[in-house]
């Protein structure tokens, strides 16, 4: 007897450095993105995607979804629960024109087709995302509402979370600058977490299942950007989206998207975080593939050892300290702005940083006047 097994393909590194160049949705650029920049792509979208307003948010923005592919396992990703972490909403535009277009990787495409349905919901906070904020318009933090749902779009996603009853679900965000890889001094470019289900952070069969997602994506970053991967402390927070839905046998992938090497626009960012997503969702279409979930304990945990500066042997305030700084972003009449602002003194030998500068010969009397410096040099 002979039997035949339909190979499914792995996504080529190689091949994907070709295609994204050339075919990434290069409409979306930067760090503030507002529901206006996508409803056009929504519009242009093939036949093929089914694009569906789901509802509105506080400020009576329309809520959007887009759903393709016919097979039985069903994935949903949305992304800006947090209004103010956008590079997840540009990789899934970038994971979109991959799905919209035909070219050498499009037999990964069709196969992932042929064995899911594909739910996203880009931009899930609007009103937060056009402010600039974490929060909603009502200052609710969205991924810490889903018992109480006061948030109009906690109710939006728990009401399409109930219609797909998704198998996964990637939820999107961004960190700071400041966290790094372990103490190898790497800043973070990409985070991951299986959330937990309850305080003993029990390894369920879904959480080993979501373990074993984020080993593949973690084994192709490593390729391409090595050792600039963390992991999140697993502790159980009963009020976040990733823990309860998990608890909801949705397995949830969190990726939060983090800092480069002078990357403050996160295009770099956004590139690894789409070929993340892709990986993930390529490996939970493959029916045959095993991962050993423990390797998922071996990705460093993430700590706070990176800063946007570092000037080192300052005088400050009569003492020779270094001087750790993170730009704080800020929206002033729709353009952001990097604000300098004090973080931390002290002897900071195990920090690093995007840029560091030695034996300044500077010397501040005190915060104010160090402030000023700062704005002037680095605006
Ligand atoms: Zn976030």
């Amino acid at each position: 007897m002979i039997v035949y097994i339909c190979k499914m393909e792995k996504v080529e590194i190689k091949l994907l450095n070709k295609w994204y160049p050339l075919k990434y949705q290069n409409k979306l650029k930067g760090r503030y993105l507002i529901q206006d920049d996508i409803l056009p792509l929504l519009n242009n979208l093939p036949s093929s995607f089914d694009v569906n307003k789901i509802g509105e948010s506080f400020l009576k923005k329309d809520i959007y979804s887009v759903s393709f592919g016919n097979g039985n396992k069903k994935i949903l990703i949305w992304t800006q629960m947090h209004g103010n972490e956008s590079t997840g909403t540009k990789a899934l535009f970038d994971l979109l024109n991959f799905f919209a277009t035909k070219h050498e990787l499009s037999k990964i495409a069709n196969q992932i087709l042929e064995t899911c349905t594909i739910v996203c919901v880009p931009i899930i906070n609007p009103d937060g995302a056009t402010a600039y904020t974490r929060v909603n318009a009502q200052n609710i933090d969205l991924n810490r509402d889903v018992i109480d749902k006061k948030a109009i779009e906690s109710s939006i996603l728990q009401d399409i979370l109930k219609e797909i009853n998704p198998d996964y679900c990637f939820n999107m965000h961004d960190q700071r600058t400041i966290f790094s890889v372990g103490e190898n001094n790497n800043p973070a470019t990409i985070s991951f977490l299986a959330p937990s289900v309850d305080q003993e952070r029990t390894l369920t069969d879904g959480r080993k299942q979501t373990m074993e997602v984020i080993v593949s994506m973690n084994n192709l970053l490593q390729k391409i950007m090595p050792n600039q991967v963390g992991r999140y402390t697993d502790e159980f927070y009963p009020t976040a989206t990733g823990d309860n839905f998990q608890k909801m046998g949705h397995n949830t992938i969190l990726i939060e998207s983090g800092h480069f090497k002078d990357d403050y626009q996160r295009e770099q960012t956004r590139k690894f975080t789409f070929y993340a997503l892709l990986q993930g969702i390529n490996f939970i279409a493959r029916e045959n593939d095993k991962n050993n979930y423990k390797a998922y304990f071996d990705i460093p945990n993430n700590e706070k050892l990176y800063l946007d500066i570092i000037l080192k042997n300052v005088n400050y305030k009569d003492k020779k300290e270094d001087i750790g700084i993170l730009f704080k972003e800020k929206l002033i009449e729709g353009q952001l702005y990097f604000m300098p602002k004090l973080e931390i003194t002290g002897n900071l030998s195990s920090y690093n940083a995007n840029k560091i500068v030695n034996n300044s010969g500077l010397s501040f009397l005190n915060k104010i006047e160090l402030e000023k410096w700062l704005k002037n040099e680095f605006n």
